[in-house]
C-alpha cells in the first residue's frame, strides 16, 4: 500500500489521479490533498478521501476549508499555505507525491519531495523548466525516483532502454517530441489576433487546465517541454525534435541509432501516463478505453511551422542559449498567459512579451533556490512592464 500526497488535487491532472487510484483502492491511499482556493472542490475530495492532511495554499480559503471541516467533524487536519505544501510532500508517511500544481508555486513542494526521497510524478514541467538542475539535483542527492507524467516524457521514458544503465552508449540518437499543433494548427497568425480564451481552450485532443491549454495553442508548452526533456534525459537540445501530430496518438519517440524508431501510442487521456507513472515498473487499470487502431485509421506529421508558432522557437533558443533565458522564459510565459486569461493582453503578443523578457533578463544560470525565486520575480515584473506596454 503506497500513502500519495496529491498537490494540485482539485485541477485536470489532480481529479484524473484520482480517478485512477480509485479503481485500484487496494495498492494506493490517499495520505493527503491540495488546492489553492477551491474550498468546495477540496472539501468534496476530503469526503470521499477522508487523507490526513488537506492543504491550501491560499491562508483564507484554509480557514474557510477548516470551518467546513470542523463542522463535520472531519478527522482531515487543515494545513495552510506554501510551509504546509512543503510539509505534506516531505512527510516520512508520504510514499508518492504527484507533482500536479500549475505553475512556479509547484516548485517548493516538488523540490522537498525530491529532497525527501520520495517516488515524485511530475506533472508541473514548469518546476523543471524554471530551476532544471537544482531539481535534478534534488532528485539525485534525495535518492528520489522520477517519474514524468507529461504524456510526452513519459511516452518517451517508456521507449527509452531501461533505467539504471543510462542512454551513455545504448544507441539512442534522437527523441522525437510529437505535438498536435493545438487549435490554431491551421490558422494564420493575422487570423489569431482577436481570438478569445474560450476559443484558444478549445483543444481539439485533449481536456486540461486553462493555462496549458493557451500553452498548447501557442505551442509554447511544446517549447517547455523540449527544456523539460533535456532535464529529464539528460540530452541536449540538439537531440530533440518537435513533430506535429494532430491524432495525438502517438505521445512521442526514441530513435535509435540502427534507425529502430519506438513510439507509444494510446487513446490521448491523462489517465495512461498516471496509471504508468504510479504502478511502474507494473501495470494497472487507468479506465482508459482501448485504442482502436481500425477506427484511428491515420495517423498523420508534419514538421512545426516556427514562424507560425514563435513561442515553440523560444523555447528551443531557451533550451540552447541556458543561463537565466528557460526561468525568464516561464515566468513571462506565466505573467502573459494571465494577462491574455484576464483580456488585458492578446492571444499573439504572448510571444511578444516572452521574447522581450528573455532578452531584458540576460545571465548566467540560477544556482541555489534564492536565485531561481530572485530571477522569477525579476522576470515577472518585467514580463507585466512589457505586457502593460502593448496597445491592448
Ligand atoms: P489545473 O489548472 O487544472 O489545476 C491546477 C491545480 O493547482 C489545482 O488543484 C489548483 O488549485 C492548484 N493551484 C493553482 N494555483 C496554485 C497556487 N498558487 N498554489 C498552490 N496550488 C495551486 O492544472 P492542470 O491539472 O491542467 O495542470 C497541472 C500541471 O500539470 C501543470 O504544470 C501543467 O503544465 C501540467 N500538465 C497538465 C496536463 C493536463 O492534461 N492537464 C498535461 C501535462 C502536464 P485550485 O483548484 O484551488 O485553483
Amino acid at each position: 500500500m503506497k500513502r500519495l500526497a496529491v498537490c494540485g488535487s482539485t485541477g485536470s491532472i489532480g481529479t484524473s489521479t484520482l480517478d485512477v487510484v480509485l479503481r485500484n483502492r487496494s495498492r494506493y491511499e490517499i495520505f493527503a490533498l491540495t488546492a489553492h482556493s477551491n474550498v468546495d472542490g477540496l472539501a468534496a475530495q476530503c469526503r470521499v478521501w477522508r487523507p490526513r492532511f488537506a492543504v491550501m495554499s491560499d491562508e483564507p480559503a484554509a480557514s474557510r476549508l477548516h470551518e467546513v471541516l470542523s463542522a463535520e467533524a472531519s478527522g482531515t487536519r487543515v494545513l495552510a499555505g506554501a510551509s504546509g505544501l512543503v510539509q505534506v510532500a516531505a512527510h516520512p508517511d508520504v510514499d508518492y507525491v504527484v507533482a500536479a500544481i500549475v505553475g512556479a508555486a509547484g516548485l517548493m513542494p516538488s523540490l522537498a519531495a525530491a529532497r525527501s526521497g520520495k517516488r515524485v510524478l511530475l506533472a508541473n514541467k514548469e518546476a523543471l523548466v524554471m530551476s532544471g538542475r537544482l531539481f535534478m539535483d534534488a532528485v539525485r542527492e534525495g535518492g528520489a525516483e522520477l517519474l514524468p507524467i507529461d504524456s510526452e516524457h513519459n511516452a518517451i521514458f517508456q521507449c527509452l532502454p531501461a533505467r539504471g544503465s543510462g542512454n551513455a552508449g545504448r544507441g539512442v540518437r534522437r527523441i522525437l517530441l510529437t505535438g498536435s499543433g493545438g487549435p490554431f494548427r491551421m490558422r494564420t497568425p493575422e487570423s489569431l489576433h482577436g481570438v478569445t480564451p474560450d476559443e484558444a481552450c478549445a483543444h481539439p485532443n485533449w481536456s486540461m487546465g486553462r493555462k496549458i491549454s493557451i500553452d498548447s495553442a501557442t505551442m509554447m508548452n511544446k517549447g517547455l517541454e523540449v527544456i523539460e526533456a533535456c532535464w529529464l534525459f539528460d540530452v541536449g537540445p540538439g537531440s530533440v525534435d518537435v513533430v506535429v501530430h494532430p491524432q495525438s496518438v502517438i505521445h512521442s519517440m526514441v530513435e535509435y541509432e540502427d534507425g529502430s524508431v519506438l513510439a507509444q501510442l494510446g487513446n490521448p487521456d491523462m489517465r495512461i501516463p498516471i496509471a504508468h507513472a504510479l504502478a511502474w515498473p507494473d501495470r494497472i487499470v487507468s479506465g482508459v478505453v482501448p485504442l482502436d487502431l481500425v477506427s484511428t485509421s491515420r495517423l498523420d506529421f508534419e514538421a512545426p511551422d516556427f514562424g507560425r508558432f514563435p513561442c515553440l522557437r523560444l523555447g528551443f533558443e531557451a533550451a540552447r542559449a541556458g543561463g537565466a533565458a528557460p526561468a525568464a522564459l516561464n515566468a513571462a510565459n506565466e505573467v502573459a498567459v494571465d494577462a491574455f486569461l484576464n483580456r488585458r493582453l492578446r492571444f499573439t503578443h504572448i510571444a511578444r512579451v516572452a521574447e522581450a523578457t528573455v532578452a531584458a533578463c540576460a545571465g548566467g544560470e540560477p544556482r541555489t533556490l534564492d536565485e531561481v525565486l530572485e530571477l522569477d520575480a525579476l522576470a515577472r515584473v518585467r514580463a507585466a512592464e512589457f505586457a502593460a506596454a502593448i496597445p491592448h
